[in-house]
C-alpha cells in the first residue's frame, strides 16, 4: 500500500521485518520482549539505549532527560500546566490550529493562560510570523505546536524566548528535520507518527526544568516521578519503546536528521509542485511559507471531485488521503517512513486524475 495515513502511520519496512524476526525470541532469550519483566537487564538495556539514541539524534548536550510516558500527547496537554503553571505565572500559547487549541484549552483548567500569537482567522492556513509572537515576562513557558497535523502547517524557525522556557509539541514532526533542539526546555511527541507505534509518549526535557513537580499533582502525572525512576516507576509500554528503539536505529543508519530532512523536502516537493503546476485544479490549504513537509493538505474545486479522487486513489492502492473531518478536503501524510516512490506515485496519480477530470 502507498500509506499516507496521518497516524498511526507508516513504519519503515526494515523495522517491521526486524521486529518480526525477533518477535518470539528476543536476542536469544527464548521469549518475546513483551513477555519479560521491565526490571530485567534486557529491558533496561532497551530503555537506556533508546534514551541515548534519541539524545544523540537530537544533538542534545548533557542535562537533558528522555522520558517514556503513557496517555498520548493529549495527556501532556494537561501534565504541562499541572506541573509547571504556578499562581504567579501564565502559560503562553501560540495558536496555530486544532492541536495548539487543545493544549491551550487544557491549560485553562489549571491556571492563567496567555495567547502569544495566532494564525490568520480566515484565508489560507498559516503559522504566525516570529515577530508577532509576544512572550510575557511572567510566562512559565511558551508552548508551540511545531507541526499542525490537521492544517498541514509547520514552523520553519522557532522563536527566541530568552529566559522563558520553550516547549514544543512535536508529535507530528519529531526527527523529520535538523533543528536546534537545545532551544527547547521540553519537546514531547506521541510516538505513532515518526517514532513508532502508539502507546508511548516521548518527552525530552532539561532535567532541571521538570524535576520539581508540585506535591499536589498525582504521582503518575508528576514529571519528577518518571525522572527519578528512569521511566520505570510503573510498567512501561515496553513493546512500543522497543519499536521506537528500532526506528531510531533506522534513522541513525540512514544518516540522521539532515538526511531525513533532505528526503522529506524532496518527496513532498513532488506533490507540492503538482499542486502548484495544476493551474488551480488542486489548491494547497496552507500558505506556501507555512507548508509542512509532514502533512500536505489540499483541495479540489468541488466535493464531488474530491469524492471521486478518494475513491479512485483507494482503487489504485493509496491509503489515508481523506482530510481530517474538521477541515475536510484532502491530506497526504508523508512521515519519515513514507518513501519517495510513494510520493512519486501520488504525484503521477494526481496529474493523471487532472488530465481525466480537468
Ligand atoms: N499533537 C499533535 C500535533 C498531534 O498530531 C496529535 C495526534 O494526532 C496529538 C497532539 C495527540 O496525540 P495523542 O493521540 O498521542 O494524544
Amino acid at each position: 500500500a502507498y500509506n499516507f495515513n496521518a497516524g498511526p502511520a507508516a513504519l519503515p519496512l526494515e523495522v517491521l521485518q526486524q521486529a518480526q524476526q525477533e518477535f518470539v525470541d528476543f536476542k536469544g532469550i527464548g521469549m518475546s520482549i513483551m513477555e519479560i519483566s521491565h526490571r530485567s537487564k534486557e529491558y533496561e538495556q532497551v530503555n537506556g539505549e533508546t534514551q541515548q539514541l534519541l539524545l544523540e539524534l537530537l544533538g542534545l548536550p548533557s542535562g537533558y532527560k528522555v522520558l517514556f510516558l503513557q496517555g498520548g500527547a493529549s495527556t501532556q496537554f494537561a501534565m504541562i500546566p499541572m506541573n509547571l503553571l504556578t499562581a504567579d505565572k501564565v502559560g503562553a500559547y501560540v495558536m496555530t490550529g486544532s492541536w495548539a487549541e487543545k493544549a491551550y484549552q487544557e491549560a485553562q483548567l489549571f491556571g492563567e493562560t496567555f495567547l502569544a500569537a495566532s494564525s490568520n482567522e480566515s484565508g489560507p492556513l498559516n503559522i504566525p510570523a516570529l515577530s508577532d509572537i509576544r512572550v510575557p515576562d511572567n510566562a512559565a513557558y511558551l508552548h508551540v505546536t511545531s507541526n499542525e497535523t490537521i492544517a498541514g502547517t509547520q514552523f520553519h524557525e522557532f522563536p527566541d524566548t530568552g529566559s522563558v522556557p520553550l516547549i514544543g509539541d512535536m508529535s507530528s514532526d519529531i526527527l523529520s528535520r535538523s533543528f536546534d533542539a537545545s532551544k527547547f526546555a521540553m519537546i514531547y511527541a506521541g510516538a505513532q507518527k515518526n517514532l513508532g507505534p502508539s502507546g508511548v509518549t516521548v518527552v525530552v526535557a532539561r532535567e532541571d526544568f521538570l524535576k520539581d513537580s508540585p506535591k499536589h499533582v498525582p504521582t503518575m502525572l508528576r514529571y519528577s516521578t518518571h525522572i527519578k525512576n528512569d521511566s520505570l516507576y510503573n510498567t512501561p509500554p515496553a513493546y512500543s519503546v522497543y519499536i521506537v528503539n528500532l526506528v531510531l536505529k533506522w534513522i541513525k543508519a540512514n544518516g540522521g536528521l539532515s538526511v531525513m530532512e533532505q528526503r522529506n523536502i524532496e518527496k513532498t516537493a513532488l506533490v507540492y509542485d503538482t499542486i502548484d503546476n495544476s493551474g488551480g485544479f488542486y489548491e494547497g490549504l496552507a500558505t506556501k511559507d507555512s507548508r509542512s513537509i509532514m502533512n500536505i493538505t489540499f483541495k479540489l474545486q468541488s466535493e464531488e471531485l474530491e469524492k471521486a479522487f478518494i475513491k479512485e486513489s483507494e482503487a489504485n492502492g493509496f491509503v489515508g488521503l481523506k482530510g481530517h473531518r474538521s477541515v475536510g478536503h484532502l491530506r497526504a501524510s508523508t512521515y519519515n517512513a513514507v518513501p519517495y516512490e510513494s510520493c512519486k506515485a501520488l504525484a503521477d496519480f494526481m496529474a493523471d486524475f487532472q488530465k481525466r477530470n480537468g
